[in-house]
């Protein structure tokens, strides 16, 4: 053969890869728990129920010890998962949206569905949005092609909201903008969300997907089915996250059902810490954030560093564990690199691709400087490397002038021992970091606007 023709059959060779490759762009399966607690998987030290599904995922594939989200309540925790960026950047961090809220995610912000829509994915979110729940804000007008969940919490069906005078409607159980339930029974929630990302998938099982699943468990009031009420040691937290543990196990099997197992990366993980109330007010034992202090709507370990496993045969090693600091953030950024699309380059992006560094190659490092913790529009804590500064309280409030306090999380998760009279240089360090998301984001606890701020969706 002439050698023209060599490299046109090579050529048309590469041509037919590279279509090959085209189809088999990877699935993306996002399950996101709701309030369910850095201690709540077998795995990472849960005891009076079991998660066998999760830790064998685990097993699979790669725990993440240092993984942190980018709010400690659900609709800032949900805004920087979904767009990449800090909640304060996008006018999103301030407590959560409700019913009479008017505001949402500015819908020229970009989804991870946006992003993947531009590589042909089919999307659905399945669960709880959380992101505005006027039309223009549903997860239909942000990428998804398919939406069926609750625009907000399972909490707010028909309560009166004192400051506001506002008596919410039934909770709305919505497919695509319509209402089509009220005040749905929510012990069938997890199960109904389970089965229809089933039925999404089982659908799309030729093309590429994104499934976005965020369950409305373990957030108060929790319910779990007939089949796991009941059943465990702990009571009926435990119960709850055991039939979410059997949702993980229906979407696993699914997978390997479809045949395409091994070309969908599943990451596990949820959208803040716990609730830890007593109890008594409560109405039953609640979850645990394991070894770390404080709970849900703290900027302690607690609040914002949660459980997060990813699954991906063949391309994630069994087995492993990261202790990189890893954020939610990150998972636009990398998703993007894996699907061979961009990532925005008009606007700041807080997250990174950290293939890399969830794969376990050798000697990478997590590619955050900084991970910045907000409650609300406030600043309130820096962590670089093992160190974290906290720089406001909430309870230094009514004093002046509160000296910070430093952690050194490798020797010390529980935050107990502050070592800031030893560490002077460190302090300095972190407080040049912590000046510099004032600039970047703002901070309302020392009158910041910040200069990188973006407009919220009005
Ligand atoms: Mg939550």
């Amino acid at each position: 053969m002439a050698l023209t023709g060599v490299l046109g059959a090579l050529g048309c060779l590469q041509a037919v890869r590279a279509e090959a490759a085209a189809e088999r762009l990877p699935n993306f399966v996002v399950i996101f728990a709701d309030d369910q607690g850095y201690g709540d998987v077998g795995c990472y030290g849960a005891r009076d129920f079991s998660t066998p599904r999760l830790d064998r995922m685990a097993a699979e594939g790669v725990r993440l010890t240092d993984f942190y989200v980018a709010g400690p309540v659900c609709t800032p925790s949900r805004a920087g998962l979904m767009t990449g960026c800090y909640p304060k950047r996008l006018g999103l961090a301030y407590r959560v949206l409700f019913p009479y809220s008017k505001t949402g995610l500015n819908p020229d912000e970009i989804t991870i569905a946006e992003i993947l829509k531009t590589r042909g994915y089919a999307t659905a979110c399945i669960g709880k949005w959380h992101l505005g729940h006027h039309a223009k804000f549903l997860p239909t007008r942000q990428g998804f092609d398919v939406f069926f969940g609750t625009p907000y919490s399972n909490d707010m069906n028909g309560q009166h909201y004192k400051e506001q005078d506002f008596k919410a409607p039934a909770l709305p159980l919505i497919r695509q903008e319509k209402v089509v339930e009220e005040d749905p029974d929510q012990r069938y929630l997890t199960r109904r969300y389970t089965e229809e990302s089933i039925r999404f998938m089982e659908a799309n099982k030729d093309r590429p997907f994104f499934l976005y699943l965020p369950h409305n468990m373990p957030h108060r009031p929790i319910h779990a089915s007939e089949r796991f009420k009941g059943k465990t040691k702990h009571g009926l937290y435990g119960d709850v996250i055991e039939e979410i543990d059997w949702s993980v196990g229906e979407i696993l099997g699914a997978l390997k059902r479809l045949g395409i197992d091994e070309r969908t990366l599943v990451i596990f993980t949820t959208d803040n810490g716990p609730v830890l109330l007593r109890a008594k007010r409560l109405g039953y034992r609640p979850g645990s954030a394991g070894p770390l202090r404080g709970m849900k709507n703290t900027t302690w370990e607690g609040g914002m560093r949660v459980p997060c496993v990813m699954r991906w045969p063949g391309k994630i090693p069994g087995g492993t564990v990261c202790e990189e600091l890893v954020t939610a953030m990150d998972v636009l950024p990398t998703i993007a690199k894996l699907a061979g699309a961009e990532a925005p380059k008009d606007r700041i992006i807080d997250g990174k691709d950290v293939w890399p560094v969830v794969c376990g190659k050798a000697g990478v490092r997590s590619p955050h400087e900084a991970f910045y913790y907000y409650r609300d529009d406030r600043l309130q804590a820096v962590r670089s490397g093992w160190w974290k500064l906290h720089v406001f309280r909430p309870e230094w409030e009514a004093s002046s002038g509160h000296a910070p306090l430093l952690h050194d999380l490798k020797v010390d998760v529980g935050e107990r021992t502050d070592v800031a009279g030893e560490h002077a240089e460190v302090v300095k360090r972190l407080q040049g970091l912590a000046e510099r998301a004032r600039e970047d984001l703002g901070d309302a606890a020392t009158n910041r606007s910040g200069k990188n701020v973006r407009p919220v969706g009005e």
